[in-house]
């Protein structure tokens, strides 16, 4: 695996947990995987074991001269890492956070060529390399253009797309400086040229053309950008590549996301009885400030992206607290327009004791929401997969979802899906007006406050659900065996 995160060392989304939980997956299946990933000064340096040097003065060839590096080895709860660490003036992972900067394509491109070039001299030739979104989407260019001629012969590339709105442009800089160079080649749109852009280079498009298989992260989000404009651009290419283009829906950890046992709950429970679920209830109310009286609590939990549904987010709040209900948030963005909007809604709503505002990234607190709250609430504008839904069906909190990408198939309608009654999980809305999540949310909190019954059966039909790592471990298991050297 070749990937810029890797939960819980360097997390920023959902990518660092796939990676993470894949592997592990994997290893439980008796193959061997090893990570590498940047050395970030901003790690969770608290999650690694036995950190050591294993690799001196690596010299990566960058443009005309090389940039030395160091490789370190320390296992991650369990799995074996690799982080990369350059020395060079650009100081490209010692920047205090993960992405955000200027270069960012100069830093990652630099990322996947020293990957490449540490697996050539250390004698790495793994059958499979695993990729993941932009960052490292020029593994597989670099792998079949450079590396197979020089010693990676028999190594095959699969890459998965966590988000196809970040795709990597760039100028040909980058191809001058991972000696790839030609720009004439590459600038050819049945490789690397952008289609919009045309003076620019699309990595993305690159892993798409190049890598043995791609993936994406729900059957629903294969199709949708195939089909419609969530593919930012790549819906042709994605067409032309269509026989080794899938989808497969993420697995959630199970392990680390588990209500018998998770350390950051204070009480446990499970779906034969979940009666202590209501204790955790109490003390996310305690954590968070909020009284004690006899309604739900709505959370949201995720990062204040544009992707997410921001404006709805912010009415879903407001709605909660109009439906006489109780809402947390945790969340924060990158940008400072969206901070500051939800900065001057936790003020403005200060006082109000059915309600608190997290802003800022707290993974323990986040178990806490998942585990106390009655409902989620999930309005993407697009959803590659998310996990948020899938870890509250996991601890009984019951989503409500706007039908897109892995929403779809993962959460079904109490009242209007055609699956069987048990199967029901959640609250499904449409539109990405203010209407359309009131409606959700009015059938969820109304259930919840008129048929607290049907309300408990709904939250133990979603923990009855499996969406743990081990449909989607075989999945990906089979696409190794179809892809690799035989
Ligand atoms: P994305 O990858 O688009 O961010 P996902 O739903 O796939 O969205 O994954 C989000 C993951 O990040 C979940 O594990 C969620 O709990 C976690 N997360 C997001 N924001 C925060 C936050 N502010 N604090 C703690 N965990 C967060």
């Amino acid at each position: 695996m070749i990937a810029s995160e890797c939960a819980p060392v360097a997390k920023v989304g959902g990518l660092g947990d796939v990676v993470f939980g894949l592997t592990r997956e994997l290893e439980i299946r008796g193959h061997s995987v090893e990570i590498i990933l940047p050395k970030y000064d901003c790690m969770r340096y608290d999650h690694i074991w036995g950190l050591q040097k294993c690799y001196e003065n690596l010299l990566v060839p960058w443009f005309n001269y090389h940039i030395s590096c160091t490789v370190w080895f320390g296992f991650v709860h369990g799995r074996k890492c690799f982080f990369i660490e350059p020395h060079s003036p650009e100081n490209f992972f010692n920047r205090g956070a993960y992405y955000g900067f200027p270069d960012e394509h100069v830093r990652f491109a630099f990322f996947s060529k020293a990957a490449l070039e540490f697996m050539l001299k250390s004698g790495k030739r793994p059958d499979v390399i695993h990729t993941h979104d932009w960052q490292t989407a020029l593994v597989p260019v670099m792998l079949y253009e450079i590396y197979q001629h020089i010693g990676m012969w028999h190594s095959r590339a699969c890459h998965t797309i966590h988000n196809f709105k970040h795709q990597g442009i760039a100028g040909a800089n980058i191809l001058w400086l991972t000696g790839l160079g030609r720009p004439e080649y590459y600038f050819q749109r049945d490789r690397m040229g952008d289609d919009f852009n045309h003076s620019a280079i699309n990595f993305m498009k690159g892993a798409v053309v190049y890598a043995n298989f791609v993936t994406t992260v729900s059957p629903s989000h294969a199709w949708e950008v195939r089909h419609s404009d969530w593919g930012y651009g790549l819906g042709h290419v994605l067409h032309q590549h269509q026989s080794h283009f899938g989808g497969i829906l993420n697995g959630l950890d199970y392990d680390m996301w588990n209500p018998e046992s998770d350390p950051h709950i204070p009480y446990h429970y499970s779906a034969g009885d979940i009666s202590n679920k209501y204790k955790t209830k109490e003390a996310l109310r305690q954590r968070m400030l909020l009284r004690d009286a006899y309604k739900p609590i709505v959370a949201y939990v995720g990062r204040l992206d544009p992707q997410k549904g921001v404006p709805l987010i912010r009415h879903a709040i407001f709605h909660a607290l109009h439906r006489n209900a109780q809402f947390v948030l945790l969340g924060s963005s990158p940008e400072s327009g969206i901070n500051a909007d939800f900065w001057a809604i936790k003020h403005h709503l200060n006082d109000n004791p059915d309600c608190h505002l997290e802003i800022g990234y707290n993974e323990e607190l986040a178990h806490l929401i998942y585990a106390g709250a009655d409902m989620l609430v999930v309005p993407s504008l697009f959803e590659p997969c998310g996990l948020t839904q899938m870890i509250a069906l996991r601890y009984g909190t019951v989503p409500i979802v706007r039908a897109v990408g892995g929403l779809i198939d993962t959460v079904f309608d109490w009242d209007f899906s055609e699956r069987p009654r048990q199967e029901r999980n959640g609250f499904v809305f449409h539109q990405t007006d203010n209407l359309a999540i009131e409606s959700a949310m009015d059938r969820a909190i109304g259930l919840w406050f008129n048929e607290p019954e049907q309300f408990h059966e709904l939250a133990i039909n979603g923990m009855r659900y499996d969406y743990s790592w081990n449909q989607p471990g075989k999945d990906y298991v089979n696409i190794y065996e179809y892809i690799r050297d035989k």
